[in-house]
């Protein structure tokens, strides 16, 4: 009979006699060793705290915390959710180790050493206080504002560069989520249909995804994850546009592996084919478009046959996309993409996404874009303040904007360039916070020469990282589970369910160890020793959200009651504003001395024996910014570079060679990584995950794990219309037991 028990009987009998006698009891009475009693799985009495916002990306999940005994033992995805719901990343969970990194920032530091070879003191507070606020104060006196820049980056970032942007009156600010990444999606569709279009694509009703360039799985958002998985379970096509077999293609129904840079093109083609054989929604462009008689005639010259040669495609390839997309319309998700600073012709890329979009009628239509409508709250931070002196780098001498169509801030090369000429004026003094421009912003060696030119540098972060080698003093920072900023704001994930909205504020789950601050704190005192402090909006973070929450009819206790999350009813998405217009032929654009309608510029190729750097998100890394999570490093601890399989036998090499990289430009990478060699990538580029290669010798995980891309982007290419960087225009070969090794694509 024993031998017929089912493991499943097995558990079921042991845990009745687990009832009838308890297990502690049990083996004490047989074997005669006293042992506390045993709590059942479960009962180990954790505290949970609501209130968790994650920020390990920028997506911001709602957490809930564990604690035992004052200490996070674990995170989890708020129950009360309607965004992500119980669901949180592998970059979520490990937050935890973000939070008890032994490597953390824990005092105020001060270089005593070199900028870039830093030799740190501990300092306190006060110290390090005077010496920020005296010393940027110093800077202002001698050179005004504009001799000072900011490069923020992160919710905590907001109320520094608020108060440098607008009660000191620098413009000098570069986020590298405008100029490195989203920025330029944003200002074209502005271009285009008057909103910035955040990755609002109704993906669970659609009946065709396409990516261009996008590789969800990869680059993990939960909330949108969900969204783009519910689209395929319920029977959407998914178009991938990429020149690598990613995560997604993986998926796809349609997978086009498109050369490098040549995107437009593809757009441009599918656009006129689909005018040229009326299959776009003319009814929606009578009604929305604008301009679009000048647009069908700027693009008529993309013949299918001469996209398919751009693109080194076929003409069948394109027309099956076009096809797909055409027959399914208007319920196609055409997403707009996240990081979309690729090769310096990317404005023209996305207003191409916009147009298409619009000649497929998908716009607040169930499948396409649908800006999801959520609650207001407020916004409390520094106020706008009348300044003397106006100046804008992004202004020639003639008052035209070399950059019209950028989004906030000021390019980060005319910011650069400004700081090594000392044209049209000096940039002196230098605030990072929570960035790190020297694995963010192509042209390392630059950045570096912006920084050992100024007279102060100040970095707050919370993590030791490349560029917190080049502050003066270093200011540890609270990390986003022991302070109070964020308000999220937002609408349940499947659009076509229930409307429902909800608010949700970041709360600490535990209290800050050590010396560290948060930004309302430092920023203020700064403010204090720079003569502002009767310009401070808030004392504390705590009651600035309390005072933004007002705005909703909400306090940080009612939140607290209602599990972290409040929930109201929400409101239609679909209906389409009286005031859309798409425009197809943009005027304005013309005007500014840029091509009105959607147009494609070829970028180089590679040079013969090089291949192309491209470059992406891995699932378990945020960028620069987990590099030393000892979870996160453990389960992907280098970023294996993607060689086509048929040329690594060419080369010689294998899957796990160790390998370096020299560029066009004679760089070496200083470290290396392992090859991993596959026939879903183009013979024409390399692939790496972006984000490893730390310098820092503090990251004691992190340091020169994998290789550094950035330090390989030293061609720097600038989007005409918006300033931002291209990345993709750079060109490797390999190095490998110190031979350099060419790659006979181009050759
Ligand atoms: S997607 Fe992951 S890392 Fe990003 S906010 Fe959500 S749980 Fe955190």
């Amino acid at each position: 009979m024993a031998f017929n028990l089912t493991r499943r009987k097995f558990l079921q009998s042991a845990s009745l006699a687990a009832v009838a006698l308890p297990l502690s009891r049990a083996i004490a009475s047989e074997s005669g060793v006293k042992r506390s009693p045993l709590e059942a799985k479960g009962s180990f009495k954790d505290e949970t705290v609501v209130g968790g916002i994650c920020e390990m990306c920028f997506w911001r999940c709602q957490l809930v915390g564990k604690k035992r005994g004052g200490r996070l033992v674990k995170l989890e995805g708020n129950p009360k959710s309607i965004d992500n719901g119980t669901s949180i990343c592998a970059r979520g969970n490990a937050g935890i180790k973000l939070l008890y990194d032994p490597d953390r920032l824990k005092f105020p530091l001060k270089n005593v050493g070199e900028r870039g070879n830093p030799k740190w003191k501990k300092i306190s507070w006060k110290e390090a206080l005077d010496e920020c606020g005296n010393k940027l104060k110093a800077v202002e006196d001698k050179y005004g504002a504009k001799g000072i820049c900011v490069f923020p980056h992160g919710s905590s970032a907001k109320y520094p560069m608020h108060f440098f942007e607008r009660t000191v009156g620098t413009k000098n600010v570069s986020e590298a989520s405008f100029f490195q990444c989203r920025g330029i999606r944003d200002t074209a569709y502005v271009a285009t249909i008057g909103k910035a279009p955040g990755e609002k694509v109704d993906m669970p009703n659609a009946k065709v995804i396409f990516l261009l360039g996008g590789h969800f799985g990869e680059n993990i958002h939960v909330s949108h994850i969900k969204r783009y998985l519910k689209g395929l379970q319920n029977g959407a096509k998914l178009i991938v546009v990429d020149p690598r077999y990613s995560a997604s293609a993986a998926k796809s129904d349609i997978w086009v592996p498109i050369k490098p840079g040549t995107d437009t093109a593809f757009l441009l083609g599918i656009m006129n084919y689909l005018i040229a054989t009326k299959k776009y929604d003319a009814d929606f462009v009578d009604e929305y478009g604008d301009g679009f008689e000048e647009f069908a005639k700027g693009i008529e010259e993309w013949s299918l046959e001469k996209a398919a040669a751009a693109c080194d495609l076929t003409v069948q390839q394109i027309k099956e996309v076009a096809d797909l997309l055409a027959d399914n319309a208007p319920n196609v998700s055409i997403h707009p993409g996240r990081h979309v600073s690729w090769y310096g012709n990317d404005f023209q890329r996305q207003r191409s996404l916009a147009c298409l979009t619009g000649l497929l009628g998908a716009f607040y239509v169930k499948g396409g874009w649908v800006p999801a409508i959520g609650p207001k709250v407020g916004k409390l931070s520094w106020e706008h303040k009348e300044h003397e002196e106006e100046f804008n780098l992004n202004l020639n001498s003639d008052d035209e904007l070399y950059h019209p169509f950028t989004p906030p801030g000021t390019p980060t090369e005319l910011i650069r360039d400004a700081a090594l000429t000392g044209k049209p004026h000096p940039i002196k003094g230098c605030v990072i916070w929570g960035q790190n421009p020297i694995q963010t912003i192509p042209g390392q060696e630059k950045m570096k020469n912006v920084l050992r030119q100024m007279d102060f540098v100040m970095c707050v972060d919370v993590m030791p990282t490349d560029i917190t080698m080049w502050a003066d003093i270093l200011l540890p920072e609270v990390s986003y589970l022991e302070r109070y900023d964020y308000i999220k704001t937002g609408t349940q994930w499947d659009l076509s369910e229930k409307q429902q909205q909800f608010i949700s504020a970041r709360m600490p789950l535990v209290s800050p160890l050590f010396e560290r601050k948060d930004q309302v704190f430092i920023t203020n005192e700064i403010a204090k020793r720079m003569g502002y402090e009767e310009d401070i909006p808030v004392k504390t973070a705590k009651d600035m959200v309390e005072k933004n929450l007002e705005v909703a009819g909400l306090s940080l206790a009612q939140l607290k009651k209602e599990g972290g999350i409040h929930i109201q009813p929400g409101k239609n998405p679909y209906n389409m504003p009286d005031d859309f217009e798409v425009v197809f032929f943009n005027e304005d654009i013309e005007d500014a001395g840029f091509p009105g309608v959607p147009t494609y510029k070829p970028v180089e190729e590679p040079p013969a024996g090089f291949a192309r750097l491209i470059y992406g998100r891995v699932p378990v890394h945020t960028f620069n910014r987990t590099q030393n999570n000892v979870w996160l490093h453990s389960a992907m601890p280098t970023n294996p570079v993607w060689l086509n399989d048929e040329l690594a036998a060419k080369m010689g090499l294998k899957d796990g060679d160790e390998v370096g990289f020299i560029n066009q430009d004679g760089i070496k990478s200083r470290t290396t990584t392992i090859v991993k060699t596959t026939p879903g990538i183009r013979k024409d580029c390399v692939y790496m995950g972006h984000g490893y290669g730390s310098a820092n010798p503090l990251m004691t995980v992190g340091v020169g794990a994998g290789v550094d891309d950035t330090s390989l982007v030293t061609k720097i290419a600038v989007d005409p219309e918006t300033g931002a960087n291209g990345m993709r225009n750079n060109f490797v070969k390999f190095i490998k037991d110190g031979k350099i090794i060419n790659i006979p694509t181009a050759a």
